[in-house]
């Protein structure tokens, strides 16, 4: 063990032995190999209209297949065709195509068909038939947080502009017929060429406008309006007319790459919204009748930007910035800047990687610590949350590109530099591990912060089965922690600080890195490991040297600060890694066990069910909710196959609506009517 020892201390391997695989990654994303195998949350499909941003592609199949799919065995061949074309959408996009989902959707099927015959054909046909929303089809990849933001930030502004320019066309009418009415009032409003241009072209042939104007030569009155009121009305009228925030493209553009340039043309436009603001007080009350000379007069003479409320801002279109990365003093300074201000800057900061090198000390990066340091700023909304979760958090992500004032949106792409594992496992690791948490910060709540999102949150590390074959082929199942190291162990540029433990050299002094992180032990006689997998699937233990271990604890420091900020019902308990950190900077799911339990291979003759078809319809769980449960993303498996007879599993295949209970065979060979049973459970296996 010396040399294991020497390498923790010092990160130098003596021995080439001890070198970690290639492409080396977390044990836990052994069940990960093939993610086009999956129904989890992506791909997503950004939908086109207002109603809703997105929708995950596996929610808009299982909501076709409920409408098209019969109940029970009947619907069983509708809806393997359309899983079928499902998971080809996703092999399709795994390969680089991209689209709408109408247009992946007809490769797919045509791909298909050639395999597949007449009947899947049939079957793709009246699915497609039935299927109502469509929109660009996105995977979890760099580009994913952008393109979700962006299409988020513009469904938001859509419908904030449509509200205003509603608002604005009916003031400018009304204005505008305050106008007509006097002119037909006086001299040159009753000549035929004006009397003609009053009346609709519709109805220009039914009148004799020379006749009329003889009638009318003489008016019936002098102009209800004085020379100041028109003039008030008329310039109110030309500002809604030519205003630059609520027009068509020749108005200002909104979206932006520098924060500081964003801030620039925010203020420089400052005196134009107050012109239209005060243009739109004006005619409301022009056409209420409500205008006084000697109140208003004084008031509207000296409204300048100043007197911009909040709420008037909030009428405005909102700023939307996408940084990649903030590295720089004065990139960071800038960004401080804006989400200390008051502007409706919403930013988007996304960062493909969470440590950086600093001092030659392996640390935190500042997009990492970015988020954080917002909420101690106080006014700014913050959403933070890694880019496999976004989906899951988009009510938050609206709310903070709704929100008045400064957003912050700081998003871990998982798209780490040279790294082959896929963004979707990376980012979903990096939440488990605590490296990036979810959170939010709503400044205007009266919960300001929420953790809702993370994994376990009554623990300082999740834990998670790992079961594998040791030297022996012999199958060995334990509990892990999936720490900061175990993240590490996806990026290929931190190999370097990961030495493997040849097996002949396994004494018994390893300790699993949270336990090691947690207790502190005996740092003499042990060491701290991790368990890693190389491409053909090996277990491998991996000592950690000092250096990585250090940046784990400045990151889980991370984690509990905020979970002492955000008392939940289950507090993270308060360990020795956050009392000892060193100089620590300021929902929905448990996302790997929740694929682990969907990727899980069945025994045939051991009860199971397809978890990721489960539509949560209840029908399993209230015959017996000892027997079937649901897991943490509400979808029902098999938690104890012993709490019942084999009947009730039998019974509950025949009740699921999409037939996704297995009942397997029967435990107890003298069950009553067991014959029968057997029949009925034949079809279900
Ligand atoms: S598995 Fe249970 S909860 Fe899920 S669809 Fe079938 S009966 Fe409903």
């Amino acid at each position: 063990m010396r040399d294991l020892h020497f390498f923790h201390l010092t990160g130098t391997r003596l021995d080439a032995a001890l070198t970690p695989p290639a492409h080396l990654r977390p044990a836990l994303f052994a069940a990960f190999h093939d993610l086009t195998a999956l129904r989890y949350d992506f791909p997503i499909v950004l939908v086109e209209g207002d109603d809703e941003f997105a929708r995950s592609l596996t929610s808009v199949v299982d909501e076709l297949l409920r409408e098209v799919a019969p109940r029970g065995m009947a619907g069983e061949r509708m809806r393997r065709s359309v899983l079928r074309l499902e998971r080809e959408i996703r092999v399709l996009l795994a390969k680089g195509a991209f689209g709408s989902l109408t247009s992946l959707w007809q490769r797919a099927a045509d791909r298909l068909a050639t395999r597949g015959g007449a009947p899947l054909a049939s079957d793709l046909a009246s699915a497609r038939a039935a299927l109502r929303i469509d929109g660009e089809v996105v995977d979890c990849d760099k580009h994913l947080p952008e393109r979700l933001v962006t299409h988020v930030w513009r469904t938001i502004e859509r419908r904030r502009m449509a509200t205003m320019r509603r608002h604005l066309d009916g003031l400018i009418a009304r204005l505008g017929d305050l106008l007509r009415a006097d002119h037909l009032r006086s001299r040159s409003g009753r000549t035929p060429a004006a009397l003609k241009s009053a009346i609709g072209p519709k109805h220009q042939e039914l009148f004799d406008f020379d006749a009329m104007a003889r009638l009318l030569a003489k008016p019936s009155g002098a102009s209800n309006l004085s020379d100041a009121r028109r003039n008030r009305i008329e310039a109110a009228l030309e500002t809604l007319r030519t205003e630059p925030f609520f027009g068509a493209a020749s108005g200002f553009d909104f979206t932006f790459s520098r924060a500081d340039v964003a801030l620039a043309a925010f203020r420089e436009r400052l005196p134009a919204a107050a012109r239209l603001v005060r243009a739109i007080a004006i005619a409301e009350l022009e056409v209420e009748g409500d205008y006084v000379d000697a109140t208003h007069d004084d008031y509207f003479a000296t409204v300048d930007e100043r007197a911009l409320r909040p709420e008037d801002l909030a009428r405005f279109p909102s700023y939307l910035v996408r940084i990649e990365g903030a590295r720089g003093s004065e990139g960071r300074t800038q960004l401080l800047e804006v989400l200390s201000s008051s502007a409706p800057l919403k930013l988007l900061v996304v960062s493909d990687d969470l440590l950086e090198i600093s001092s030659g000390e392996l640390a935190v990066s500042f997009e990492t610590r970015l988020a954080t340091t917002a909420v101690g700023l106080g006014g700014a909304f913050v959403l933070q949350s890694p880019s496999s979760h976004l989906y899951r958090v988009r009510d938050r992500l609206s709310s903070a590109l709704s929100a008045p004032g400064p957003s912050l949106i700081s998003v871990f792409s998982g798209a780490i530099p040279g790294t082959q594992v896929p963004p979707y496992l990376v980012a979903a690791a990096a939440l488990e591990s605590r490296a990036f948490p979810i959170f939010s910060y709503d400044p205007t709540a009266t919960v300001k912060l929420s953790l809702d999102g993370n994994p376990q949150p009554e623990r300082t590390w999740p834990e998670h089965e790992l079961a594998y074959a040791d030297a022996g082929q012999q199958r060995v199942v334990e509990r892990v922690p999936f720490t900061f190291v175990d993240f590490a162990a996806a990026d290929r540029l931190l190999a370097s600080h990961f030495a493997r433990v040849p097996t002949a050299r396994e004494t018994g002094t390893l300790v699993d890195m949270g336990t090691w992180l947690d207790d502190r032990p005996d740092w003499q006689h042990t060491l701290p490991f991790v368990y890693g997998i190389d491409m053909a699937q090996h277990v491998q233990k991996l000592v950690v040297d000092e250096q990585l271990v250090r940046a784990a604890r400045h990151s889980i420091a991370g984690w509990l600060r905020l979970c002492e900020l955000a008392p939940h019902d289950a507090t993270a308990p308060s360990t020795s890694v956050a009392a000892e950190a060193p100089d620590a900077a300021p929902p929905e799911a448990d996302t790997l066990a929740a694929a682990a339990t969907d990727a899980a291979a069945p025994n045939s003759d051991e009860p199971y069910i397809e978890t990721p078809r489960c539509t949560t319809c209840n029908e399993c769980v209230l015959l017996n909710g000892a027997m079937f449960a649901y897991n943490e993303n509400k979808q029902a498996f098999i938690k104890d196959p012993a709490a019942g007879p084999f009947r009730t599993l039998v019974e509950a295949a025949e009740g699921c609506q999409v037939a996704i209970i297995h009942p397997g065979r029967p435990r107890d060979p003298n069950e009553p009517g067991l014959e029968e049973l057997l029949r009925r459970a034949e079809p279900f296996n």
